[in-house]
């Protein structure tokens, strides 16, 4: 299971800020029925190259990097959508206002830009077997909660909360990832870092659900991920019931977050 070369075969813009690109190429074909959300890593060009070098995998499954100088720049994503008939996967990038390698590619991006694809990864985002789902996100985690939203058929269950940046339509968000009119979805407008207008609500419903029964989804920026994680923890929730995994961090770019991610992960 190597990295795989992916090519652009078209784009949509999904909201402000968020566009999709839909990527195709030989190998997606390992992607499981089970994908909704799963973690890839995305590898990119340098701005010096003007060919992509992927890492490839030795006699002994081992990943073998190129040179430093050669070596492509990474990103985890999330699978927003896999067409196995079409062998078609979605990816939504926010194209925050920073400037980021990642989110400069899809704002150019074109049909026939190619990419390196890895994964996906083995993590689940939801415990499929609660009684309650509780979804909560920003912009970055809007494609993997919807896929999630999608796997789970009774409405009554589920509730989802994303804090959203100024300017993202909420009608955007509703009609391209959560359609159903019975969707229980509320939508913040708070500002990075996540604000209590966001936080509060969401901490006072974590304390009227039984976490032996509860499916808890926590993605994001960093100190909305991990100021709900500490809650939830001290309220009972565990691992198998609780995802916890910041997907940013504010004023940080991946190469500075990568290990402190991991750390929070790890703990
Ligand atoms: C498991 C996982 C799944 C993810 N899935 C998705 C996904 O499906 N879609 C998606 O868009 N992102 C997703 N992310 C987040 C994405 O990996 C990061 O946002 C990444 O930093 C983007 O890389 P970049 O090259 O654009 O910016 P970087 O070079 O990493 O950062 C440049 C600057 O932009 C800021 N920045 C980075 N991301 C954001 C953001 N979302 N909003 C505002 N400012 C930001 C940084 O703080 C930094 O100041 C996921 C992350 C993880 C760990």
């Amino acid at each position: 299971m190597g990295p795989l070369t992916l090519t652009v075969v078209r784009s949509q813009t999904m909201s402000t800020a968020l566009k999709r690109l839909v990527l195709t190429g030989e190998g997606l074909q390992r992607i499981p029925e089970d994908n909704a959300g799963l973690h890839i890593k995305l590898f990119f060009k340098t701005k010096q190259q003007s060919q992509l070098v992927l890492p490839e995998r030795d006699a002994n499954g081992k990943i073998q990097w190129p040179a430093a100088e050669l070596k492509p720049i990474a990103r985890t994503y999330s699978i927003a959508g896999y067409d196995r008939t079409l062998n078609e996967l979605a990816v939504d990038f926010v194209l925050h206002d920073a400037p980021g390698p990642a989110a400069d590619f899809a704002r150019q991006a074109q049909p026939g830009d190619t990419l390196g694809f890895a994964g996906p990864g083995p993590i689940t985002l939801y415990h499929p077997k609660a009684q309650h789902f509780l979804l909560v996100g920003d912009l970055s985690a809007t494609p993997a909660l919807s896929a999630v939203a999608n796997e789970i058929h009774n409405p009554d269950s589920l509730t989802i909360y994303l804090d959203l940046p100024h300017g993202v339509s909420e009608d955007d968000i509703r009609r391209h990832y959560f359609p159903a009119a019975d969707t229980q979805l509320t939508c913040v407008f708070s500002g990075h870092p996540s604000g209590p207008d966001f936080l509060t609500p969401i901490q006072t419903r974590l304390q009227n659900l039984p976490p032996e029964q509860t499916s808890l989804t926590l993605a994001g920026e960093h100190n909305a991920v991990v100021a709900l994680r500490t809650e939830a923890r001290r309220l009972g929730f565990t691992k198998p019931q609780l995802y916890a995994v910041p997907y940013w961090r504010h004023t940080m770019n991946e190469e500075t977050y990568h290990a402190e991610r991991h750390a929070v992960m790890d703990n």
